[in-house]
């Protein structure tokens, strides 16, 4: 069940159809009242079966993104301002919209650049606090990590270390000041087009690895210097189909099994953190490790759930929502 005390609320969000989809209108968001608050899906196996499932937001073909901004994530940017550690996942198959929700394009921003513009916006009020931006962006592809912020031809595999106290870190990952949009989003389009630097085909490279903006917010109070730092993590999930009929190469396979690997030891720790647990299973993939420093302690976080409307997607809508429900 989808909790008030939920530390990771799940959300899900249709994208509209795409030229020369075919659809049955097989998913839909079911309304409580004038909540948005359940998600259904037909069984693809047989279509009289009907499965319904709650989230704290649901999202259709018509939602905004500025919608989403406001209803879900601006409220939480408080939080990295008092020294939260907020994380925001995109979840889904490849082409359900995931890069769409966080990167958007120009005309239509996502979540990373809208955030990113809210909280400078909100540094210019901080009448006792000395504020700054910095942002870091990484990718996980294959179980290496790579600095996006580095020019291709220099990306290195980055080290994953963990210090005298346990935290986990990526060494040598760098980071650059942000203080105008204008900026981070020079920054951010660059950056986001060296995605999969580990990859060798490169057209399907992106789907294939996870992304990681890090923004760090890091304040001090000018009358007793004391310091606060809080963080904004936003991340592009590597495309969750089955990959097991994609192909039968060793590098693809090797691909496969990460993805696979990571995208579930995720939706464990999800639900590790939701239900209370005393143990969160971060260990057992690189991407929950990298994770670990902002998922647990004091943190807050949101996993979106695409879902793609077509009906070819109806059994990857089912794995997703599944998924996401398992995760509460
Ligand atoms: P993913 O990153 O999950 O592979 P994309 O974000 O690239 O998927 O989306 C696939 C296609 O659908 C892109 O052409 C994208 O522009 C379009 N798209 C996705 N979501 C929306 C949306 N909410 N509104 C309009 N177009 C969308
Ligand atoms: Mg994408």
């Amino acid at each position: 069940m989808a909790t008030a005390h939920s530390k990771i609320k799940v959300a899900t969000r249709i994208r509209p159809i795409l030229q020369g989809e075919q659809t049955d209108g097989g998913i839909q968001v079911v309304r409580d009242g004038s909540e948005r608050s359940h998600m259904s899906v037909r069984n693809p196996r047989d279509p009289s079966q009907v499965f319904t499932f709650p989230f704290a937001s649901c999202y259709d073909e018509a939602s905004t993104q500025e919608e989403i901004f406001e209803r879900d994530i601006q409220p939480m940017l408080d939080a990295v301002y008092n020294g939260i550690a907020v994380t925001i996942f995109a979840y889904g198959v490849t082409s359900s919209g995931k890069t769409h929700t966080m990167q958007g394009s120009a005309a239509q921003p996502g979540i990373t650049p809208r955030a990113v513009e809210a909280l400078l916006g909100r540094r210019s009020l901080m009448e006792d606090r000395d504020v700054s931006l910095s942002v870091s962006y990484m990718e996980i592809y294959k179980d290496d990590v790579y600095d996006l912020l580095v020019p291709k031809e220099k990306a290195v595999k980055l080290p994953v270390r963990e210090n005298e106290v346990g935290e986990v870190f990526v060494a040598n990952l760098s980071s650059e000041p942000v203080n105008t949009v204008a900026e981070f989003d020079a920054m951010y389009s660059r950056a986001s087009k060296q995605r999969s630097v580990g990859a060798t085909n490169l057209n399907r490279a992106s789907s294939r690895s996870h992304a990681i903006v890090t923004v760090t917010v890091e304040s001090v109070d000018r009358r007793s210097r004391q310091e606060m730092i809080g963080k904004l993590l936003l991340v592009d999930l590597a495309g969750s189909e089955n990959n097991k009929h994609t192909g039968n190469d060793a590098s693809r396979m090797a691909e496969s099994a990460a993805i696979n690997k990571s995208l579930s030891v995720l939706g464990q720790v999800v639900h590790a953190l939701n239900t209370g647990a005393s143990r969160i299973p971060y260990r057992n993939s690189k991407l929950t490790r990298i994770l670990q420093a902002a998922l647990g302690g004091n943190s807050l976080g949101l996993l979106i759930c695409n879902l793609a409307p077509g009906t070819k997607f109806r059994q990857d809508t089912l794995n997703t929502l599944n998924f996401a429900s398992r995760t509460k």
